[in-house]
């Protein structure tokens, strides 16, 4: 089913059709996903593949239920500059707040154990400075699941091992992505 496309003037703050956020189109994506998107970038937005439409859609609902082309005031087609993958600036790893495979144990079973939320600072072979969020149940939980996630995850740094962790309690960033690493296998 092909998405319907709407010409407005603004990015809507919101999808007049269900109400769900709307995102940008991201072209020059090649196969990548959503999800893919979102742990490399750690933003949130629609692929919309390498194909550039002659008048391009540049915005999406969330949901994907409609695109939003910008047209002028008048109706006609307003000017636009797409946003291309190459082009894109990747926010920091800290934006995800991981969750400890053994924290989610545990909430499955009633959430007894102390959740602490941890700021872990790694150094990658590569020699990369890379700060990560997690809520875990200890310090040694938090670096084991950080050292799985470097070693299985590609967020799109070179370094597959940390050389170098350094924990600290810390709450997780504001407006951060929660994400169980089990989703993700
Ligand atoms: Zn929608």
């Amino acid at each position: 089913m092909a998405t319907r496309i709407m010409n407005v003037v603004r990015k809507p703050s919101k999808c007049p059709v269900c109400g769900e956020q709307v995102w940008d189109i991201i072209y020059g994506t090649e196969g990548m996903d959503e999800t893919t998107f979102m742990l490399q970038y750690r933003k949130s937005a629609s692929m919309g593949g390498d194909v550039i439409p002659r008048r391009p859609p540049i915005w999406e609902c969330s949901c994907g239920c409609m695109r939003f082309r910008k047209v002028n005031p008048d109706g006609t087609d307003a000017p636009v500059r797409v946003k291309l993958l190459k082009n894109v600036r990747r926010r920091p790893v800290s934006l995800i707040n991981w969750e400890s495979p053994r924290l989610i144990e545990d909430m499955k079973e009633g959430g007894h154990a102390v959740h602490h939320n941890y700021r872990v600072d790694i150094v990658t072979e590569c020699g990369e400075n890379v700060e990560f969020r997690v809520t875990a149940l200890d310090e040694e939980d938090a670096k084991t699941t950080i050292r799985d996630i470097v070693w299985s995850i590609d967020l799109g740094i070179r370094g597959l091992r940390c050389v170098e962790m350094t924990v600290t309690e810390s709450p997780a960033e504001h407006g951060s992505y929660v994400i169980n690493p089990e989703y993700l296998r």
